[in-house]
């Protein structure tokens, strides 16, 4: 499951973000406190799984992956 990293902080408040599976950037900026900070970027992050990330296990990659490429 993708979690939000946080990249920035303003006085110890974060207020951009990371998906940890795409790097896909979010921010929330401006005169918003704590709590609505949150709301928004949880927001819009579970938009983004949705979106990007909606297919969890088992990932047709990581089948495709654990065969091994013949090497030159
Ligand atoms: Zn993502």
């Amino acid at each position: 499951m993708p979690q939000l990293i946080v990249t920035e902080k303003i006085d110890g408040n974060p207020v951009a973000w990371r998906c940890s599976d795409c790097s896909q950037s979010f921010s929330a900026r401006g005169k918003l406190t704590t709590k609505q900070r949150n709301d928004k970027v949880n927001a819009e992050f579970k938009a983004h799984i949705e979106e990007n990330h909606k297919s969890e296990s088992p990932r047709p990659m990581a089948f495709a992956a654990a065969v091994p490429l013949p090497r030159d």
